[in-house]
């Protein structure tokens, strides 16, 4: 592995960033024989897909759960080790005012319960999942997911909180979002339930960083590209800590924004393109909450994910608000981990407003974050009543923590809305030689939609370089 970029170098691509989609794009290009620099401003690779210790513990940041799909990504872009280490998560639990149910997360089981417990006809759920299996990113239907549920599901808030909260984590997307960017990522979901990475983020990420390696990738971590460089309106190199680098071609998995507005400067677009992108709204941030169990404690099997709220009826605002009665648990049990000591850890994941944390002074930050840890504890204690006494690590996470470490604007979780995507898409038409992957469009977010945005960015830039 190339430690340090020198002035003089050249490669092929530069690839500005190692999210997954920044990975992956890298990996499929040097594949095909291109000389690829993948420079990441942080210590570690992996960006969102993070994970960090503190005492005894290590923590996954988005390690939640993940569709299928990551399975097959994985084994073709990938290797079929990092696919084998994919497994299932059983126990989707859904805890609030309006109902309590236990779920695999697949279609045969949604449907059963919203035949059973939701009394909805088979004929109107089966009509809906193909409603939704018909939907394709490429689908200019601008229809809201409100619409569409109205549709299927009249007035029932009920059915609305069970399709629809888990998403909302997921994804960052709302009722008033495009049914696209819901009905993909649920279908993706719907498929066979939701999985995650056996070993953890460590593992996967370090398994990952060894396919690179070994296909030739120069990984320059700490290295922060500073400017994309322009010849003649064309690619020519990018500038890094100080140093410029000349290559031929950029894919940058830095935030859609940030890459127009700063590492090429907007002077470059053109006008039409500068309005498409001043419309362009950031997805929103999250908070999470980590909790480390002592060593030699174990903690009750209660579900795998847990999505539970205090609030009496589904809204997405509420999910947000800066007091939200909504949260996900994430429960990692030794099985999480199995290479290493028995280890439990509890994460507590709801979803936040930059506008809230930003302006905050040190000392309100630390007791706002002190609360958050307290409102996850006395919500785990339902489920877990002695959790308490079992807890000797507890840190809480905000929208400005995940800015800090991706530098991605208002420290958002799941990159843009919508309209992010055809901006994203078309940034080759603007300036020839340059590409982005990574979340946006709210369909492309997530381990898997990132993942598989870097091939498809990775695919084009190959054909035109
Ligand atoms: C708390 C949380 C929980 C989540 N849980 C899940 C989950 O359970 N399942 C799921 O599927 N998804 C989850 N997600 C979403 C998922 O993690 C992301 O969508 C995905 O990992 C994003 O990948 P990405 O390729 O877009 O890039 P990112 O992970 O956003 O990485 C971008 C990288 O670019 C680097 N970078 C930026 N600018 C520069 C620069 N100028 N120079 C060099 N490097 C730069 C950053 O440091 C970063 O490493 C979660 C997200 C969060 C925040």
């Amino acid at each position: 592995m190339t430690e340090k970029i020198e002035a003089g170098m050249a490669c092929d691509v530069a690839v500005i960033g190692s999210g997954l989609a920044g990975l992956t794009a890298a990996n499929y290009l040097a594949k095909l024989g291109y000389r690829v620099a993948l420079c990441e401003q942080h210590y570690a690779l992996g960006g969102l897909a993070a994970h960090f210790s503190r005492k005894n513990h290590i923590f996954d940041v988005s390690l939640h759960g993940f569709p299928v799909g990551m399975v097959k990504s994985c084994r073709k872009y990938w290797s079929p080790e990092i696919a084998e280490s994919i497994v299932q998560l059983k126990r989707i639990r859904f805890v609030n005012p309006q109902f309590d149910i236990e779920t695999t997360f697949t279609r045969e089981d949604f449907t059963r319960i919203l035949i059973e417990k939701f009394h909805i006809s088979a004929e109107c759920v089966d009509n809906f999942f193909t409603e939704l299996r018909q939907m394709n990113f490429y689908d200019d239907d601008r229809r809201p997911t409100r619409e569409l549920f109205e549709l299927f599901f009249p007035g029932r808030d009920d059915v609305h909180r069970l399709l629809m909260e888990p998403i909302a984590y997921a994804n960052g997307s709302t009722l008033d979002d495009e049914a696209i960017t819901y009905g993909i990522v649920f279908s993706n979901f719907m498929s066979k339930g939701v999985y995650t990475f056996e070993g953890g983020t460590d593992q996967l990420i370090q398994k990952m960083t060894a396919e690179l390696l070994k296909n030739g990738v120069d990984i320059f971590k700490r290295t922060k590209v500073e400017k994309i460089l322009l010849k003649n309106n064309k690619i020519s190199g990018v500038r890094a800590n100080g140093i410029d680098i000349s290559c031929r071609a950029v894919l940058s998995n830095a935030h859609v924004l940030n890459t127009v507005k700063t590492l090429v400067g907007e002077q470059y677009f053109d006008e039409k393109f500068l309005k498409k992108i001043e419309k362009v709204r950031i997805n929103n941030s999250s908070c999470q909450v980590y909790l480390g169990i002592k060593d030699g404690e174990a903690i009750d099997d209660i579900g795998d994910l847990i999505f539970t709220s205090e609030n009496e009826h589904f809204s997405s605002a509420e999910l947000k608000d800066f007091h939200t009665k909504s949260r996900t648990f994430s429960l990692y049990y030794p099985k999480t981990r199995p290479q290493q000591r028995p280890m439990c850890a509890v994460v507590a994941s709801m979803n936040a407003h930059w506008d809230d944390w930003s302006a905050l002074d040190s000392e309100i930050y630390g007791r706002e974050k002190d609360r958050i840890i307290e409102d996850s504890i006395q919500s785990l204690e339902q489920f877990i009543p002695n959790i308490r006494e079992k807890i000797d690590y507890a840190g809480a996470a905000t929208p400005r923590t995940l800015f800090r470490y991706t530098s991605h604007p208002n420290g958002t979780s799941f990159g843009t809305k919508f309209e992010g995507l055809s901006v994203s898409m078309e940034l080759p038409e603007q300036i020839p030689g340059l590409y982005h992957a990574g979340s946006v469009g709210i369909i492309m977010s997530g381990w898997l939609g990132a993942m598989n945005y870097g091939v498809i960015a990775a695919h084009k830039l190959a054909q035109n370089l």
